[in-house]
This record gives structure tokens, C-alpha cells and sequence, in this order.
């Protein structure tokens, strides 16, 4: 199967101020691109070549596995941003909030605060467990929620090629700004109405 690189939802340069046009040029054509090569040179003439990128999430390890959770996760990265994003969601995805952190502003504390914690390169989620509670928590390098079984709902990329251009070493500055200004609602809220985990294992 050869994988195409979906195409990014907005300009290059919709989500400015917050994100530059030269952020989302390096970030999407040289890193996510990049992972999406690398992948296709790891897989070429083996079986995992006829499978699709989940079930290569799901199956595979080491550099096959990083390349690939790395081009799920920027696929699904880029989807939880929108010009004029953040602000508060509403309907089913706020209630859901409200009941498993208290609050809308005691899950914000929470979102930033795991994102904060992450220690190197990874990625901060929402995700549902199969008892259907939400719960936020960093992940290392490549790993996404495929590792604990949960559906992904919410991520922010946190390696430095994110947001070194726009915020150099201001991290924090950068998941707040993420949080208030760009996240795409809708689509966390089109992720909790999914019924299943899109990675979910089968074995
Ligand atoms: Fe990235």
C-alpha cells in the first residue's frame, strides 16, 4: 500500500499568530513527510506493506513503529487544531468533562499540567477508556493511547519541532496557548461520538 500524506485542514498560515506559516512548513513537510519515507522504506516488499497504517500501529515495533504511530499521530494532531480554535466545548463532550474532571477549568489544570510534566519528546492526550471515563496523560516519542487501549480524543505534539520556532524554550507557553486559542472542539467531540477506538487491538 503506498500511504499519501493527508492533506493538512487549513493554510499553513491559519493558525497565526499562535502558529506560524514556517512552524507548520517544517512541521508537516520535513518532519511528518519525513516519518511518512522513513515508513514506507521500512515496510517495501514486507507483508506489513498490504496493511493499513492502524494495523502497522498495531503490529509493529522499533523504528517501523515509531515511524508510523509518528505519521497517525501529526495526522491527528493537525485535526485538533483550527483557526479560532479553543475556547470551551459544549453538548456531550462538555458533560462528559464536567463529570470525570470536576470542572471544564479542573480538566484544563489537569491537560496542562501532564503536558508540562512530560519530560522529553511525546505527546499530552484526552482519551476514553473502555469504561468510557476520560483521563488525560503524556505519552513518550511515538507512543499514542494504542498502548493503554484507549480512544484517542485530544492530542498536542510536544517534541520541540512543535514550537521551538514560535516559542523557542517557552513549552508551557506554547500547551497554553494550544489550549485557549487552538484546539478544534468539534473534532473532540466527533472523536468521543466514534464507538469504537480506531486502533483498537484485536488480539
Ligand atoms: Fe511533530
Amino acid at each position: 500500500m503506498q500511504f499519501v500524506l493527508e492533506p493538512l485542514p487549513y493554510a499553513k498560515d491559519a493558525l497565526e499568530p499562535h502558529l506560524g506559516a514556517e512552524t507548520l512548513e517544517y512541521h508537516y513537510e520535513k518532519h511528518h513527510r519525513g516519518y511518512l519515507r522513513k515508513l514506507q522504506k521500512a515496510i517495501e516488499g514486507t507483508l506489513l506493506a498490504e496493511r493499513s497504517l492502524e494495523d502497522i500501529v498495531r503490529a509493529s515495533d522499533g523504528s517501523t513503529f515509531n515511524n508510523a504511530a509518528q505519521v497517525w499521530n501529526h495526522s491527528f494532531y493537525w485535526r485538533c487544531m483550527r483557526p479560532r480554535g479553543g475556547g470551551k466545548p459544549n453538548g456531550a463532550l462538555l458533560k462528559a468533562v464536567e463529570r470525570d474532571f470536576g470542572s471544564f477549568d479542573e480538566f484544563r489544570t489537569k491537560f496542562l499540567a501532564a503536558a508540562n510534566a512530560e519530560f522529553g519528546s511525546g505527546w499530552a492526550w484526552l482519551g476514553r477508556s473502555d469504561d468510557g471515563a476520560l483521563k488525560v496523560y503524556a505519552t513518550d516519542d511515538a507512543e499514542n493511547p494504542l498502548i493503554c487501549d484507549d480512544t484517542p480524543l485530544l492530542t498536542i505534539d510536544l517534541w520541540e519541532h512543535a514550537y521551538y520556532l514560535d516559542y523557542r524554550n517557552e513549552r508551557e507557553r506554547y500547551v497554553q496557548t494550544f489550549f485557549d486559542h487552538l484546539i478544534a472542539w468539534d473534532f473532540v467531540a466527533e472523536n468521543l461520538s466514534r464507538p469504537d477506538n480506531p486502533l483498537r487491538r484485536t488480539a
